[in-house]
């Protein structure tokens, strides 16, 4: 996104709209950040701009274009077709089955609200959890950013990107889960340059029930029990 300063009438209306801050007023010019803009399109989408100053390139070039996949949620994601950047499952629940029973579905997302994350984030929690032995859940968008499988590293020509949020999605066998969130949520304190959120996600048992949720207090962790169900969103709903 750019600003064409020969429509701008530095009305400073647009600044407050960008949820990272990329549009800034220097030199007595209204500008848009080129490395911070994240591409997440809401300064356009809004209609701030009355002199209609907001301008998109065209063609977004690779490896740039990731920014606006994992940014704007008005984007097909072009690997999982799915708006936005988690699986489909993570929206609607109970479709893939992949959060099944035996295994706690976790999700790591970066960069929200209102930071960002360079891909270089993401890429220490893909080789962390790539060493933690999880099972990256299908369909994740992530996956096709990962070069290499053993080890979680990213593709190295797009660590510098900077995203709205990237959410790494995975599995592990539910004995083992209770371990990951203590090494995990010490890794992401320590190592990280952005925001993390760890949610875990479980299925119930037969009397609705969430044991592991019980599991995890009874540990001391203090987990905000919430859902993202939304209704009537699944595959073959009529
Ligand atoms: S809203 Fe339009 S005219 Fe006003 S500062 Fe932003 S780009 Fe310039
Ligand atoms: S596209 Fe998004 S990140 Fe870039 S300037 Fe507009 S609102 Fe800010």
């Amino acid at each position: 996104m750019y600003i064409d300063n020969e429509l701008c009438q530095k009305c400073l209306d647009c600044l407050p709209v960008c949820p990272v801050a990329a549009i800034k007023a220097r030199n007595h010019r209204i500008e848009i950040d080129y490395d911070e803009c994240v591409e997440c399109g809401v300064c356009r989408r809004l209609r701030i701009c009355k002199e209609k100053a907001i301008m998109q390139v065209k063609e977004i070039p690779y490896p740039r274009l990731l920014r606006q996949v994992f940014s704007d949620p008005t984007k097909n994601h072009p690997t999982t077709g799915v708006l936005g950047r988690g699986t489909e499952e993570m929206k609607t629940n109970d479709i893939t089955n992949i959060f099944t029973k035996g295994y706690i579905g976790f999700s790591v997302e970066l960069g929200r609200p209102g930071l960002g994350a360079r891909l270089s984030e993401l890429d220490k929690v893909t080789r962390k959890v790539t060493e933690m032995g999880v099972v990256f859940a299908k369909d994740n968008p992530v996956i096709p950013l990962i070069q290499d499988m053993k080890t979680g590293a990213l593709l190295p020509e797009i660590l510098g990107e900077k995203v709205l949020s990237a959410i790494a999605e995975f599995l592990v066998e539910e004995p083992r889960a209770l371990n990951l969130i203590r090494e995990l949520t010490a890794f992401l304190d320590s190592e990280l340059d952005t925001v993390a959120t760890l949610s875990v996600i479980e299925r119930a048992d037969e009397n609705g029930r969430s044991v592991f949720y019980e599991k995890l207090k009874d540990q001391g962790f203090h987990p905000y029990p919430n859902g993202k169900v939304n209704i009537g969103l699944a595959k073959g709903a009529s």
